[in-house]
Order: structure tokens, then sequence, then C-alpha cells
């Protein structure tokens, strides 16, 4: 990521799943940081299947470089999380998975033990804290917490559809094209971060819309190159469009 010369000003990131279901309760975490480190606070997202940290690995290191990086946050969940179903089938059930998704989400829980995927929900707030220590200086606070769906607001569910976006905060609940429910997001600073991700959305998942949210002309113009990308690689039968933030 091209920051420059922030070093002087505070940030916190966030790590958390795509699922559709968490999107209020990040918009109300980053509400609370707000209050806890200042309405200033520059807050990135990353978003991918799982919450796995490993993925973001590079642009959190990036970001500790040029700010002065108080919190990483990462907010995993229960009931049901596709990304630890999709660790428990690659590690338990020996169904075949993208070298990538392997390095990136399944390898980080290879030495740890469980016997389901509610267990391994369970211990992901663990095992990615644990990664995250790895890299980052004990400067840096890691709050790692599991999202109990059953007791945050979810909306009704909607078409579920895949928005891919830069890791900036926005307020899921306006920025969103629309506001039901169903919207999966993508969050990462480029395509690639998490294009395995937007794979198994598509390929695991079976959903046909994919919406590119993009908050600037330079950004847009930068963006329309990865969907080049994405409608060679994800082939017919999968709608991408591009929207603007407002
Ligand atoms: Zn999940």
């Amino acid at each position: 990521m091209a920051i420059q010369n922030k070093k002087s000003s505070d940030a916190v990131a966030i790590v958390s799943c795509m699922d559709w279901r968490l999107n209020f309760a990040i918009d109300g975490k980053i509400s609370e940081l707000k209050r806890e480190y200042g309405e200033n606070i520059t807050t990135y997202v990353f978003r991918n299947a799982g919450a796995g940290v490993k993925a973001f690995e590079g642009s959190i290191k990036d970001i500790a470089r040029d700010y002065n990086l108080k919190a990483l946050v990462i907010m995993p969940h229960n009931e049901g999380c596709k990304g630890m179903g999709l660790v428990f089938d690659a590690l338990k059930n020996g169904v075949p998975i993208s070298s990538d998704m392997k390095s990136q989400l399944v390898d980080p829980f290879e030495k740890h033990a469980f016997s389901d995927t509610g267990e391994l929900e369970r211990i992901n707030p663990k095992v990615q804290a644990e990664y995250a220590r790895g890299f980052l200086d004990s400067s840096v606070d890691i709050i790692s917490e599991l999202v109990d769906l059953k007791r945050v607001k979810i909306p009704e569910d909607g078409e579920h559809r895949i928005f891919i976006m830069k890791p900036g905060a926005v307020k899921y609940e306006l920025s969103l094209d629309d506001k039901r429910g169903g919207a999966y997001v993508l969050q990462a600073s480029s395509l690639n971060e998490v294009y395995p991700d937007l794979n198994v959305g598509v390929n695991v998942l079976k959903m046909r819309k994919v919406i590119f949210v993009t908050s600037s002309h330079e950004e847009a113009r930068q963006v329309n190159t990865e969907i080049r990308i994405a409608r060679m690689k994800l082939g017919n039968g999968v709608e991408l469009s591009q929207v603007s933030t407002y």
C-alpha cells in the first residue's frame, strides 16, 4: 500500500470474516474503537473467508511501519463459518483446496487439535492471535474475540452477493448498494490478497454477483484493471459490476 510519512498518526486494523452476518458487528466495533482511541484514528478493515490474518500479513506490516498502530482487532465468528468449514474439510476430509487458500487459511490450524467445525470456530481467535503475535511488535495490542452471532444484530437475509472493497473503514449499513442482508464483504489492499476467497465465493458458495466498491476516481481506475482480471479468471456466468461509495 502506498502510505507515506504518517508515522505520527494513530491507526487500528481489524481482520474479520467475509460473512454477511458480521456487517453490523464490524460497524459497531469501529464506533467503539473511535470512542476508545479518538474520532480521528485511521481504521483499516480486512475481510476474507474465516478472518485469516496470514493473508493480510504484508498489508498489516505496512500499516505498522507507516502509522503508530495501536491495535489489531481480530473478529472471527461462530454459527457456521464457511472459512472454518473449508479448514475442516481440508484437514479432516481431504477435500482439495487451492494452494493459496491452504497456505493462508488452513496451515495455521495444522498443529491444533479439534474434532468438529464448532470447535474450530472456538479456537480460531487464539490461532489468529498467535499468528499475528509472530509478526507484530509487542507494543501493538492484539484483541481477538469470537463474535457470537446469536447475540449480535443481523439484518434479514437477502440475495447472497459479494462486495469487494479497499481496507478503509466504511459504514456497511450505509455504503453497500442497498440495506438488505446477504452482502458478503471481501476487503483487502488488492484483489490478489483475496482472490482465493473470491474463488470460493463463486465456485463453492455459488454466488453470481460480484460488486466492486470504489471510493475515488483513482481507485475506480485501478479497480477497472482488477475487474478485467477477475472476469478472465472467473469466466462467464458471474456478473461483475462497480459502484462508488457516497
Ligand atoms: Zn466466516
